[in-house]
């Protein structure tokens, strides 16, 4: 009985210092199921390895997901499916499955305001984090600014260097503020830099043929655009807006209800 005291106190110590926090929350309670069920020592250690492997994937995934700074709560768990043509339901199944990432391909959603694109490429970034993929959502507007303040510090280089650490960078709302020259320029950088290296998905309710509004010259438009969509899935979203139709549906929620007062 001591001897076995003994024993389980210096595992304990030596999976502490081995950082094996799961095989030490669990060898005692499934050493019991091991003996009740007459398992081998394989088997035994092989539930362990399991169980310190799944505590791994949980932690990096926990971690990814804060890092990845996406928008807590837009998931496929609160997205209506349903709302999307088929064409674009059939691209998001193909594309949760991730492979897109291993060919650096990018994934472009346009439509109205409120159709719901951010909503959705936040859902397929929440699934690319699941699968442990690195993925990072910035509002294109601070982006910019965080580009330019590197440029600034002459560290730019460095600045787009650290963002191919992520396997696919969010851009929201691409267009939405519009940019001087200066933004512009290191908004295209950091396009090129990311061409055929790492994805980028991004939202903007312009349409291709007003980027000129963002890029400024037709040059630099036409290759934006050209690197972009050179390997790219394009959503097409031409969606009434749901916050719209919901708040109408309230609206006539009220009515009703005041109707049959
Ligand atoms: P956009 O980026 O196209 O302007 P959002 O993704 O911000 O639109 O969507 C606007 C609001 O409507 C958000 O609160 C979003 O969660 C919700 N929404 C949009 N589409 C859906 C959908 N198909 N299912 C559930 N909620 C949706
Ligand atoms: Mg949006």
């Amino acid at each position: 009985m001591s001897n076995n005291t003994e024993v389980t106190k210096e595992l304990t110590k030596k999976l502490s210092e081995l950082r094996l926090p799961a095989f030490r929350e669990c060898f005692r309670k499934e050493a019991c199921r091991a003996r009740k069920e007459s398992l081998s020592y394989e088997q035994y250690l092989l539930e362990l390895a399991c169980r310190e492997a799944e505590a791994r994937m949980q932690n990096r995934i926990e971690r990814l997901l804060k890092e990845s700074k996406l928008p807590p709560g837009k998931t496929f768990e609160t997205f209506d499916m349903a709302r999307l043509p088929a064409r674009v339901a059939s691209q998001v199944k193909i594309l949760t499955e991730g492979s897109f990432l291993d060919r650096a391909e990018n994934v472009l959603a346009f439509g109205n305001p409120g159709s719901g694109k951010t909503h959705l490429l936040s859902a397929i970034g929440h699934e690319l984090v699941y699968q442990g993929h690195r993925v990072l959502f910035t509002l294109s507007g601070l982006l910019v600014q965080d580009l330019l303040i590197a440029k600034k510090e002459l560290r730019f280089a460095k600045a787009l260097k650290n963002l191919r650490r992520f396997d696919a960078i969010l851009i929201d709302d691409i267009g939405y503020v519009q940019h001087n020259r200066e933004e512009m320029e290191v908004l295209f950088a950091l396009l090129a830099d990311r061409y055929e290296r790492k994805s980028v998905m991004l939202t903007s309710n312009l349409p291709f043929s007003r980027w000129e509004l963002i890029f400024k010259d037709p040059m630099t438009t036409a290759a934006a655009i050209d690197r972009l969509v050179h390997h790219s899935v394009i959503l097409e979203l031409n969606l009434t807006s749901y916050r719209l139709e919901h708040s109408k549906r309230a609206r006539r929620g009220i009515t009703c209800k005041e109707q049959s007062k």
